[in-house]
C-alpha cells in the first residue's frame, strides 16, 4: 500500500484557462495537486463559435485534461462535479458522493449563462458556453434551412429563414457575421426548393451599440462591416420575451414588435458559476450582482488564505501601484494571469513569504465578423491603437491560433481555415438527432 504524501494538497478546480494556468504554474511545486473538471478536456472558448457554426470540428478546439498533464508528475486529473465545498473541513465534494480533501484551494469553475430571471427562455435561445452548447446551436442552424426546404407554406417558411442572435458583444458579432456567411455564401447551390441566400440574420443589442468594450469608432466599424454581410443590427432593442416561434422585442423609441424566428442564439448574459454562492455562503464572502465572488488584492477569499478564486467567478480588482484599483474584465487573459498569480502567492505562502496583489496586463480586445474582416484594440505602451477591416481578421487569426493549447489544434485549425477561406465550404456539417428541431414545435 503507498504511503500517504507528507506534500500539500492542492485542489484545483476547473480547467479553463484560469485553472490550467494555475496548475501549469505549479509545474515544479513540492506539492500533490488533484486537478477536477465536469469536462474530459480543455475548452477553447474564443473559438466555439466556429464548432456552432460548422467551420471547426470539436477536437480543434478542445485538448483532453489527461493528455495536457501527463507529463507534470505532481498532478492527478479527475473527472467529476464539484457540488458543495465545505471550507471548515476543508473538503470539495462531488456530485458522485466522493469528497476531496484540501490544504489549498483553487476555485476557478467559470461563468454561465443569464437569461435575467427568465430562464425558461434557454429552451428557445441556447446560450453558447459548452461544446455540448456548439453542438446544439450548429444542429438548430443547419435543421432550420433543411426544414425552410420542406415547408410549403411562405409565413412559415420565412420563421425558418430567420435567425436571430441576442447580445451584440463579440461572441454575438461573431455567430451572427458567420452564419450571415453560411446564408449567403456556403449553402446556395445545395438546395432546390428555398434560396439559402435569402435568409435574414437579425443581431438585436439592448444597447445603442454593439462591441461595448470597444471604442465608439471599432463599434460603427464592427457595425459597418456585419451589414455589408447582410446582417440586420438592431441596437437600443430590448428583448421582452421568447418563446418557440420568435421573440418579443421593445425598442428604445416606438411600440414593441414581434420577430418570427424558429433559431434564436442567445449570446446576452454570463453569470457566475453556482460554486460562488454555495462558496459565499459557507465563507462569509460577498457575492456581486452577477454571482461573482470578491476576492482579496491577492485573490484569497477574505478570512480563508487557503481557498483563492480566479477567472471568470471571481470579481478582482488589478493592483497598480500609484492608481485606484480597477475591475478585471471576464477575458481569457485575465483568467490565465489570475491563475499564475494565484500559484505565485500559494508558493509564497508555503513559503511563510507575504502574498502579492493582482495586476491586471491588458492587451486589448478584437473580434472578427465574417471570413475577411475584423476589429482590433490593441493596448500598448504608447496608448490605444486601433485596425480595422481585413488586417484585423488576419491578427486576429494568427493571435487566436498561436494561444490554441497544443501544436496539433494549431495545424488543424489553420489547414480547416484555410479550406475554408478558398472554398467557402465549412466541413463540421454533420449533425445527428435530427428531432425535434426540424417537427413543428
Ligand atoms: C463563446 C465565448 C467566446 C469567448 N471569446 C473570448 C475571446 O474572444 N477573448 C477572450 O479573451 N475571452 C473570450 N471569452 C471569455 C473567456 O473564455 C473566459 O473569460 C475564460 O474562459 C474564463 O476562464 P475561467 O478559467 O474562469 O473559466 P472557463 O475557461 O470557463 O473554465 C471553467 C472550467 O471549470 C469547469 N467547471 C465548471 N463548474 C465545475 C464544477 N462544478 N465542477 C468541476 N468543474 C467545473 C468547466 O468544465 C471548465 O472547464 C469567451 C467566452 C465564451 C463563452
Amino acid at each position: 500500500m503507498p504511503l500517504a504524501s507528507l506534500r500539500p494538497r492542492v485542489v484545483v478546480i476547473g480547467c479553463g484557462f484560469g485553472g490550467l494556468e494555475a496548475v501549469r504554474a505549479l509545474h515544479d511545486a513540492p506539492v500533490d495537486i488533484v486537478l477536477l473538471d465536469r469536462t474530459n478536456h480543455h475548452l477553447f472558448q474564443p473559438l466555439l463559435y466556429q464548432v456552432a457554426t460548422a467551420g471547426l470540428s470539436a477536437p480543434a478546439i478542445a485538448a483532453p485534461v489527461r493528455h495536457l498533464f501527463r507529463r507534470q508528475g505532481n498532478v492527478t486529473t479527475l473527472l467529476g462535479e464539484a457540488t458543495r465545498i465545505d471550507p471548515a473541513a476543508r473538503q470539495v465534494h462531488l456530485k458522485d458522493g466522493a469528497a476531496l480533501p484540501y490544504d489549498h484551494l483553487v476555485v476557478a469553475a467559470g461563468a454561465t449563462h443569464s437569461y435575467f430571471g427568465h430562464d425558461e427562455w434557454a429552451a428557445h435561445a441556447p446560450g453558447l458556453k459548452t461544446l455540448d452548447d456548439a453542438f446544439e446551436i450548429r444542429r438548430r442552424v443547419l435543421l432550420a434551412f433543411e426544414a425552410a426546404e420542406k415547408e410549403d407554406d411562405p409565413a412559415r417558411r420565412a420563421g425558418w429563414l430567420t435567425f436571430v442572435v441576442i447580445g451584440g458583444g463579440p461572441t454575438g458579432v461573431e455567430m451572427a457575421g458567420t452564419m450571415a456567411e453560411i446564408a449567403r455564401h456556403t449553402l446556395p447551390g445545395e438546395f432546390r426548393r428555398i434560396d439559402p441566400a435569402a435568409a435574414k440574420v437579425l443581431l438585436v443589442e439592448g444597447s445603442p451599440r454593439v462591441l461595448q468594450a470597444m471604442p465608439e469608432d471599432l463599434s460603427a466599424r464592427a457595425a459597418a462591416l456585419l451589414e455589408k454581410l447582410g446582417v440586420e443590427v438592431r441596437t437600443g432593442a430590448r428583448v421582452t420575451g421568447i418563446d418557440a416561434r420568435g421573440l418579443e422585442v421593445q425598442p428604445a423609441q416606438g411600440e414593441p414588435y414581434r420577430i418570427e424566428s424558429r433559431c434564436i442564439v442567445w449570446a446576452a448574459g454570463v453569470a457566475a458559476s453556482p460554486l460562488g454562492h454555495q462558496l459565499a455562503e459557507g465563507t462569509g464572502a460577498t457575492v456581486d450582482r452577477a454571482g461573482r465572488l470578491v476576492v482579496e488584492p491577492d485573490l484569497s477569499l477574505p478570512g480563508h488564505p487557503e481557498i483563492s478564486v480566479i477567472g471568470d467567478l471571481a470579481a478582482a480588482r488589478s493592483h497598480v501601484p500609484g492608481r485606484e484599483p480597477a475591475p478585471v474584465p471576464g477575458v481569457s487573459p485575465a483568467a490565465k494571469q489570475m491563475g499564475r498569480c494565484a500559484a505565485a502567492n500559494l508558493l509564497q505562502r508555503l513559503a511563510s513569504r507575504p502574498t502579492r496583489p493582482f495586476r491586471y496586463r491588458d492587451y486589448g480586445n478584437l473580434a472578427t465578423i465574417g471570413r475577411n474582416a475584423g476589429v482590433v484594440d490593441l493596448t500598448t505602451p504608447l496608448g490605444h491603437l486601433h485596425f480595422s477591416g481585413y488586417p484585423a481578421w488576419l491578427f486576429w487569426l494568427f493571435a487566436h491560433v498561436y494561444f490554441l493549447i497544443g501544436f496539433r489544434n494549431r495545424v488543424v485549425v489553420l489547414f480547416d481555415w484555410a479550406t475554408a477561406y478558398w472554398s467557402h465550404n465549412r466541413y463540421a456539417r454533420v449533425v445527428t438527432a435530427i428531432e425535434p428541431a426540424t417537427v413543428d414545435r
